[in-house]
């Protein structure tokens, strides 16, 4: 066994095998992977092993894509072939509109990475899989490289591979302890010696928090039982002289494939349980749980009356496993929050299918710092200090009752809600508030107009978009108030902030006091990692001169990861995070002005205290940061509070807003202004696939002003000029908004993608942001959007359609 090496990959199934295969193919071959037993002892080995690539958006299908082509390649060498059915094909089946109206946007968003869905009726379903009924069923949608794989086989042949080209695999090696070190190198402790190495990979399955505790770190996954069943031969299978396509019923909850001549038929049964709660069995290996297929009668009868054959036959195996899952059923793929030089790939809950590109996102990421996709979906930091295993226990079970039935824009589902609120929360459900989640938190989404008001879930507009409207004039003709909880926020003092912002934002970075102002950081490769807003606050009785650095919801532990990591051994900076301690009201609309005057004291005249500008403060008697800042185009507010006083604060500005008429507004208000002013969101239209000249950032950047991060690849990724353009578009649709993901074609050829979407009441129109091709960026430029199916004109307008001139922001 080696006593240094690279990288120690911890677990041997499918995820810890594709981590190790796809590291030698970056280039890394100094690496090993350690196994407390053999190859494919967890989950991995009694796997129904299905590879789609259907996916809920383009990363996640980009990466199932590259499984597929992986895995077929490994059952085509003839060195080592493999089983693989490959292009069996597949049809996730449909009993209602609005399933079949997301199966036409998931089919426009995968044309994006080359992958052809087809959406069918139910005859044409009934056609290609013989042996289903089409009572209650309207259509599908088909994926015709669906197939299974055998799950050990895929993993010796990555295991295989990885080996020839220099890793070594240590099997029946428990690792038993993590050191790390002042270096940030890492010893793995294991029971046959120790390994020094720089860096650790938790590829783990179910056992991913025994290691994590090794480390300090707890990860939000918890894990399912779940349960399959084979069948004995069934006649219409052997004569049907082709395979049968694969079947998942968002109806009945049940998948099914062939096996031999016979059926796997897999429940996901509303009756589930957890597993592993209380800890593992150290024993438990290639083991399985105990068969309970009474659990399942209620999901075998909806599979029986699809598929009566399926009544002639007799089961012989029933296998039942541990899966696991996390809070929103992605992985967690990436680095490891408050760490350094330790990532994981845990959380698989289709990881046969998806484990080869995760694999290869994984050791894109572990090599070169980044992936070629964004993988944000998937980046463990996406989920902050509420992720606990409490929660992630009630969100699994969730989310296994729903398997197969994604979730509808602005769809949120109740379990686990109030992971994160505010003392307003329970003030504004009694006014009426219908809330999203944000990263946890409960954020007002809008002020429903009756008690019993619940909208259709839609890939269209919806009831909401009158409600909307509403809040929306109010703010744009009056005033309106609105919670917005949860934005990250670090504060930074030391004699060296100033120098240290510079070199990590591309551009100008205010250093004037009382001022605010809006930067991005790129990384490495001079791709847009990250937006903020900087505050320059000055000493005060409130603490030293400091900066407040403020950015979206969820990226709390993405950013604060990225400052630390950028941070240079002698300087004078100190990061503090407030994001759990301070929440904004923002008071948006022409007479935000008169309001704020009737609860804060001072001039808050526009000579006095003008866009961009900070000041201490207090609102009625609760100390107050207030910042002339505005996301919504129109004169604002964004007044910071502690929480402790946050109802105090609340109560004033709603007191001085009475004789305005003021009233509160939602986040969905927020967003259809935002899309007017073409502000841009994080992780929507701000991704690291892009630099900030393709997304039309070059106000932002100072090539000039000496070095900072990323700068270099800038300068080089300008001379090759944008591979895309984003821009802002007008859809001549009134049915719905452009749906992020979705194709913008020009005859057959995909042209671009959507970002973000909304209509735009103000204005009256249908906006949307793109990333399309430099050639199709001009003004006045015209393509279609696959809008679920339908072909509607998207054409290129001037960024900004609403107040070009920022007048009324700057009044
Ligand atoms: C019944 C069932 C059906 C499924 N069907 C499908 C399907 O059709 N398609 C699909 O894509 N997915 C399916 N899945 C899910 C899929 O099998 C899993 O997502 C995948 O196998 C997880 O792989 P993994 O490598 O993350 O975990 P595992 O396979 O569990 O591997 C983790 C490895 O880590 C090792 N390990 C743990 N602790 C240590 C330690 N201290 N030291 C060293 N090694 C350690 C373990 O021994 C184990 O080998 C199914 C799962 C179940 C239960």
């Amino acid at each position: 066994m080696k006593s240094r090496t690279k990288v120690v990959v911890i677990g041997g199934g499918i995820a810890g095998c594709s981590t190790l295969y796809h590291l030698t193919q970056e280039g890394w071959t100094d690496v090993v992977l350690v196994e407390r037993n053999e190859l494919t002892s967890g989950t991995t080995w009694h796997s129904a092993a299905q590879v789609t690539n259907f996916g809920m958006n383009q990363t996640m299908v980009g990466l199932k894509s590259h499984s597929i082509r992986l895995y077929k390649e490994l059952a085509d060498d003839p060195e080592y072939p493999i089983n693989y059915h490959h292009g069996d094909g597949g049809i996730r089946l449909a009993n209602t509109e609005g399933q079949m109206q997301g199966y036409h946007h998931f089919a426009s968003m995968a044309r994006g990475m080359d992958v052809h869905f087809e959406v069918i009726d139910a005859d044409e379903c009934a056609r290609r899989h013989p042996l289903i009924s089409t009572d209650n069923l309207i259509g599908g949608l088909w994926d015709p490289l669906d197939g299974d794989i055998d799950p050990a086989q895929l993993c010796q042949a990555l295991a295989r591979r990885a080996r020839k080209a220099g890793a070594e695999v240590y099997r029946n090696t428990p690792v038993t302890g993590l050191v790390q070190h002042g270096d940030d190198t890492w010893t793995v402790q294991t029971e046959h010696g120790d390994i020094d190495c720089d860096i650790v990979v938790n590829a783990c399955g179910y056992r991913v928090n025994e290691v994590g505790a090794m480390m300090g770190v707890h990860h939000p996954v918890s894990s399912m039982e779940h349960q399959y069943f084979l069948t004995e031969e069934i006649s219409a299978i052997r004569d049907a002289g082709h395979r049968m396509p694969l079947l998942r019923c968002p109806i009945s909850d049940y998948y099914c494939r062939q096996e031999k001549n016979g059926l796997l038929l897999g429940f996901y049964e509303q009756d589930c349980k957890t597993w592993g709660m209380d800890g593992i069995d150290p024993n438990f290996v290639n083991a399985l749980c105990p068969d309970d297929l009474d659990r399942v009668t209620d999901v075998l009868e909806g599979a029986f009356a699809r598929m009566p054959a399926l009544m002639e036959a007799g089961i012989h195996t029933v296998v039942n496993g541990p899966i696991t899952y996390t809070i929103d059923g992605a992985p967690l793929v990436g680095p490891i929050p408050g760490k350094r030089n330790a990532f994981c790939i845990i959380g698989l809950r289709a990881g046969l299918g998806e484990g080869g590109g995760h694999g290869w996102l994984l050791a894109q990421q572990i090599v070169h710092g980044e992936a070629c996709y964004d993988t944000w979906c998937l980046d463990p930091r996406r989920f902050t200090g509420h992720a606990n295993v409490e929660l992630t226990a009630l969100k699994a079970i969730e989310d296994y009752q729903n398997e197969f039935r994604f979730h509808f824009p602005h769809e949120h589902r109740p379990a686990g809600r109030l992971a994160k609120t505010t003392p307003l929360t329970p003030v504004q459900a009694s006014e009426g508030a219908e809330f999203t989640v944000v990263n946890g938190w409960e954020r007002v989404d809008y002020i429903k107009p009756s008690p019993d008001f619940t909208p259709t879930h839609s890939f269209g507009f919806d009831e909401t978009f009158d409600v909307v409207a509403a809040e929306v004039r109010n703010v744009q003709t009056g005033v309106g108030l609105a919670e917005v909880n949860g934005f990250n926020r670090i504060e930074i003092t030391g004699a060296d902030r100033h120098a240290f912002l510079d070199r990590v934002f591309c551009g100008p970075v205010t250093r004037r006091e009382a001022r605010v102002g809006l930067g991005y950081l790129l990384n490495h490769h001079g791709m847009v990692k990250a937006e903020a807003t900087v505050a320059n606050l000055p000493a005060s009785d409130r603490g030293l001169a400091r900066v407040w650095y403020g950015s979206a919801a969820a990226s709390e532990f993405h950013d604060m990861d990225w400052l630390r990591q950028n941070m240079q051994g002698d300087e004078d900076v100190h990061l503090r995070s407030l994001t759990n301690d301070q929440t904004i009201l923002v008071l948006a609309g022409p007479k935000a002005r008169l309001v704020l005057s009737a609860c804060a004291r001072g001039d808050w005249s526009a000579e006095v205290f003008p866009w961009l500008n900070v000041r201490e403060c207090f609102v009625g008697i609760a100390p107050a940061t207030v910042m002339n800042l505005s996301f919504s185009g129109e004169l604002a507010y964004e007044i910071h509070v502690p929480n402790a006083s946050l109802y105090a604060a609340y109560l004033a500005l709603r007191q001085a807003g009475e004789a305005h008429g003021m009233r509160l507004f939602g986040a969905r208000a927020v967003e259809t202004m935002r899309m007017e002013k073409s502000f841009l969101h994080w992780k929507a239209d701000l991704i690291t696939e892009f630099d900030p000249f393709e997304t039309g950032l070059d106000r932002f950047v100072r090539l000039n002003k000496g070095d900072f991060v990323g700068r270099a690849a800038l300068l080089k990724r300008q001379s090759d000029g944008p591979r895309k353009k984003l821009v802002s578009l007008q859809i001549l649709s009134k049915s719905g908004p452009a749906n992020p993901g979705a194709s913008l074609m020009q005859g057959d050829q995909v042209v671009g993608t959507i970002t973000s979407g909304e209509w735009g009441h103000r204005t009256g129109l249908n906006l949307a942001h793109a990333f399309v091709d430099p050639a199709f960026s001009g003004i006045g430029h015209e393509m279609e959007l696959d809008s679920c199916g339908q072909r509607v004109r998207a054409t290129v307008i001037p960024a900004c359609p609403y107040d070009p001139e920022f007048a009324r922001m700057k009044a």
